[in-house]
C-alpha cells in the first residue's frame, strides 16, 4: 500500500487502545500529524509508548485529553481535521453493570463524537471501529445466514443487555453511527468490523480483552482445556492496515468484516505449544461442553450458561472477500500473530513457565 499522508491533522480517539497503537504508528511512518485523544493525559504507563513510538517515527504527535461520556469532549481534538479513526469503546467481556460499563460509552460515545463531527466542516471521513460483534452474537446465529457464512450483510440480533453486552454495545454503536451519517451528506462513514484482534501490541503493557484471553491461555487458567469454541481471528497490523486503507481509498464504503482466519481456542494452544514448547501451562484438549456448562460461569462471569449453550461446539464461518479486494488486506498467518503476541506477553513478564 502507497503511504497514506493527509495534508491535515488526523484525530484518532482511544490513541492509548491496543488496535489504536498501530492506527498511529502507520500514521507516523507515513509522516502525518496525528490528535491522539486519551483519556487521562497523566496516565504514563498508557502514554510513554505512544511518545517513544513518535520519536522515532517522521510524523507528529499531539496528545489531548477526551472522555467518550462528556459531550463536546472531542472538540479541541478535532480541530481542522479531515480524516477521523473512532476506535475508543470498552473491550471488556467481564463487567459490574452492563449499560454504565460497555453500552453507555460504546453508544452515547459515538453519539457524543459524532455530533461534534457535525460542528466541523473539515470532517469529511469517519472511520469506526466496529467488531463483529455487530456482525453476530452467538455462533448458532450462523445457521440463520443466508450463505452459511457470516459476511457485511448480518446484523447482530441475538445480543441484549442482559446476554453477551459488549457485542450488544458495539451493535447498538455501530447502528447509531449509521443513523446518524446517513442523515446528512457533508461525511463519509465506514465501518471496520474485526474478529478476535491479536499480534504484538505498541504497549507492552495493553489492557484490551485480546491480552486477558492470551493471559487465561498462556497463565494456567485453561490447563484443564479449552472450550470448543470457534472464533475468528485477526493480527492488530492487518486491522490498522483496513482502517487506513478505508481512509484514503475514497471508493471505500460500508462495513468491512475484518477477519483473517476461521479459528479455534484449540488451534491457537496448539500453536502456542508448538512455538513455546511444555515449559509454559498451554491447555492440549477441549473440555466437554458439560464441563463447560458446569463450571465455565465459576471460571469466568462472561460465560453464561447461555452463552456455553449458544456457542461451543457451533462452528464460525467469516467472509472476508470485501476487505480483501477493497482495501488489499492480506492477512498475516495466524502463527505469526500468535507467536509473536505470546513473545511480547513472555518478555515482559505477564506469562512465565510452569513452576
Ligand atoms: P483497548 O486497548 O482497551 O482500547 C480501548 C480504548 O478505548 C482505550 O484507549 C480506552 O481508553 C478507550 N476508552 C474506553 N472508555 C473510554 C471513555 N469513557 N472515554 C474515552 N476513551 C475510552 O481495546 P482494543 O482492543 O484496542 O479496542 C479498541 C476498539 O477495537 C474498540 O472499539 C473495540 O470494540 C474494537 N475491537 C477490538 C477487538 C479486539 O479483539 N481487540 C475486536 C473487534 C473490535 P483508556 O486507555 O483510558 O482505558
Amino acid at each position: 500500500m502507497q503511504m497514506p499522508q493527509s495534508p491535515s491533522p488526523i484525530l484518532v480517539t482511544g490513541a492509548s487502545g491496543y488496535v489504536a497503537g498501530w492506527i498511529v504508528h502507520e500514521l507516523l511512518k507515513a509522516g502525518n500529524t496525528v490528535h491522539a485523544t486519551v483519556r487521562n493525559l497523566d496516565d504514563e504507563t498508557k502514554i510513554s509508548p505512544l511518545r517513544s513510538m513518535a520519536e522515532n517515527l517522521p510524523g507528529e504527535l499531539r496528545l489531548f485529553s477526551a472522555d467518550l461520556l462528556q459531550p463536546g469532549s472531542f472538540g479541541e481534538a478535532m480541530q481542522n481535521c479531515k480524516i477521523i479513526f473512532h476506535t475508543a469503546s470498552p473491550f471488556r467481556l467481564a463487567v459490574e453493570d452492563p449499560q454504565r460499563d460497555l453500552i453507555a460509552p460504546a453508544v452515547d460515545g459515538t453519539r457524543h463524537l459524532l455530533e461534534e463531527v457535525s460542528k466541523h466542516e473539515s470532517v469529511k471521513t469517519v472511520i469506526l471501529t466496529s467488531s463483529c460483534a455487530a456482525i453476530y452474537g452467538d455462533n448458532q446465529d450462523l445457521q440463520n445466514t443466508e450463505k452459511g457464512v457470516f459476511d457485511e450483510s448480518c446484523w447482530n440480533t441475538s445480543s441484549s443487555l442482559g446476554h453477551q453486552p459488549y457485542s450488544y454495545s458495539k451493535t447498538m454503536a455501530e447502528r447509531t453511527a449509521w443513523e446518524i451519517a446517513k442523515s446528512q451528506a457533508s461525511w463519509r462513514l465506514v465501518t471496520i468490523n474485526p474478529s478476535l484482534v491479536l499480534g504484538p501490541a505498541i504497549n507492552p503493557h495493553a489492557t484490551s480483552e485480546s491480552f486477558h484471553i492470551m493471559e487465561q491461555l498462556g497463565g494456567g487458567q485453561m490447563q484443564a482445556g479449552v472450550p470448543d469454541l470457534e472464533i475468528g481471528i485477526v493480527d492488530v497490523r492487518d486491522v490498522a492496515q483496513a482502517h487506513i486503507a478505508a481512509a484514503f481509498n475514497q471508493n471505500a464504503q460500508g462495513r468491512y468484516l475484518t477477519s483473517g482466519h476461521d479459528f479455534s481456542f484449540l488451534k491457537v494452544a496448539n500453536i502456542l505449544r508448538a512455538e513455546f514448547g511444555d515449559s509454559y501451562p498451554f491447555p492440549r484438549r477441549t473440555l466437554p461442553k458439560w464441563v463447560a456448562w458446569l463450571f465455565g460461569p465459576l471460571f469466568d462471569r462472561a460465560l453464561t450458561r447461555d452463552y456455553i449453550r449458544k456457542n461451543i461446539s457451533y462452528p464460525f464461518r467469516a467472509d472476508n472477500t470485501k476487505a480483501v479486494n477493497e482495501l488489499g488486506v492480506s492477512f498475516r498467518s495466524a502463527q505469526e500473530s500468535i507467536r509473536e503476541m505470546m513473545q511480547q506477553m513472555i518478555d515482559s513478564q505477564r506469562i512465565k513457565k510452569s513452576p
